[in-house]
């Protein structure tokens, strides 16, 4: 897609995000097509962007949800998500969280830990309900990703291991108000390699079998987590069909509905964070180019080191080593360190690329800078999907104080 910067940002100002409506669709089609052969519910995880438009359109094409907060839940709901097909999940749950989902009666909540176990049946007995859960299996394999992205191994926070979930599934059985019929992992986000998928749900599979042979419960839904990565700099991705084939095969003989919970995947490439030089400038002999955007608004190459990869939109082909940097008074706020870029002038446009996906959702005030203005595109047309934060905005709650 050809995507007239220059115009939007005349039309918009700078900095913006910008995210292309019909590459979304075509990666939501892409996965759910390769899950044909099965009953599937690709359920898209929301806090990869959770703009109520993008949402939206996800549940056009007839997506769910996959949740890791209340509020997350009431976004699927609000945009047309049937309940039916929004999981909740994430391991700090509060009780009024957990009572809420309980009362929209969304298709499962995934189980974290034992402790939320017993919450979970004491909330449902509370509002007598049985709650629909699912437990999220920790299988222990290292999915060679980014640590803080990591999540299925045992010295991370996430899931339980397969004796604790076990145990879980038998307190469950046990249980009036609990009713088990699902198993969940997700072992890291940003996947660019099959092996450790695979690994993971081979393990998972086995434990279903297990489960159902001695315990005789027998689960509905498969969920394989989300996790697959997105082009970057100049990664070798996943095949979605290969992907889905190493799911299906893992899955031989058992009659489940296979559950994906991609967010990067479906809106990482989809977006671009637009922003403006303001200044160039050296300390010594290092060179800064001094950008209107900044961590408040794209906070992973602060947070992760991450690459994004930098185009400048002028003509120049003097080139040289240099620092992105923004305004925000901390040495951490920085798009790229010591890449090759043509000298800029006051107002040249900078395009970051692959930043639909835990870009704005990652976005703070911090510096009293409001949120940028959102904008979607597509079949050629353009429009804003949420405004850009003006400063009454930013001090609505607490100007009633003074
Ligand atoms: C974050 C998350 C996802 C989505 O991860 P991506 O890497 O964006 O696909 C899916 N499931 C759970 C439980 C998550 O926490």
């Amino acid at each position: 897609m050809n995507i007239d910067f220059k115009n939007l940002a005349q039309k918009y100002q700078t900095p913006y995000y910008a995210y292309d409506f019909n590459h979304i669709t075509k990666q939501y089609k892409e996965l759910k097509g390769a899950f044909k052969a099965r009953k599937s519910l690709i359920s898209y995880a929301i806090k990869a962007n959770s703009n109520l438009s993008v949402v939206k359109h996800l549940a056009d094409l007839e997506s769910g949800a996959d949740c890791v907060s209340i509020g997350e839940v009431k976004r699927a709901l609000k945009v047309g998500i049937p309940k039916y097909k929004i999981i909740f999940s994430g391991v700090g749950k509060t009780d009024e969280e957990i009572k809420q989902a309980l009362e929209f009666d969304i298709l499962m909540i995934n189980l974290e830990s034992e402790a939320e176990l017993h919450r979970v049946e004491l909330m449902a007995k509370e509002l007598n309900k049985e709650a629909r859960i699912s437990i999220r299996v920790n299988p222990n394999v290292d999915p060679k990703t980014h640590p803080y992205i990591s999540t299925g191994l045992h010295e991370n926070k996430f899931g339980v291991d397969i004796n604790t979930a076990k145990r879980m599934y038998i307190s469950a059985k046990k249980s009036e108000f609990l009713d088990p019929i699902g198993i969940h992992c997700h072992i890291g986000s940003q996947l660019t390699e099959l092996t450790p998928i695979k690994e993971a749900v081979i393990i998972v599979a086995d434990l279903v079998r297990n489960i159902k042979a001695a315990l005789d419960i027998e689960l509905k839904f498969f969920d394989v987590g989300g996790g697959l990565g997105i082009v970057y700099d100049n990664e070798k991705l996943i095949d979605t069909y290969e992907y889905a084939q190493v799911i299906l095969d893992a899955l031989f003989g058992l009659d489940v509905t296979v559950v994906c919970e991609p967010g990067r995947f479906i809106v990482g490439n989809s977006g671009y964070f637009v922003t403006k030089v303001l200044y160039e400038k050296t300390n010594g002999d290092k060179r800064f180019v001094i950008v209107d955007g900044a961590m408040n608004d794209l906070l992973r190459p602060s947070l992760y080191n991450a690459y994004h990869k930098i185009e400048v939109l002028n003509n120049n082909s003097e080139k040289s080593k240099c620092n992105v940097v923004g305004p925000v008074c901390e040495s951490g706020d920085f798009f790229a360190k010591n890449i090759e870029l043509p000298l800029t002038q006051h107002d040249d446009l900078m395009v970051i690329h692959s930043a639909g996906a835990y870009g704005f959702t990652m976005a703070s005030n911090y510096n009293t800078r409001g949120k940028v203005v959102e904008i979607a595109l597509e079949n050629g047309d353009d429009r804003v999907i949420r405004d850009r934060e003006s400063f009454e905005d930013l001090i609505v709650l607490e100007e009633k104080y003074l």
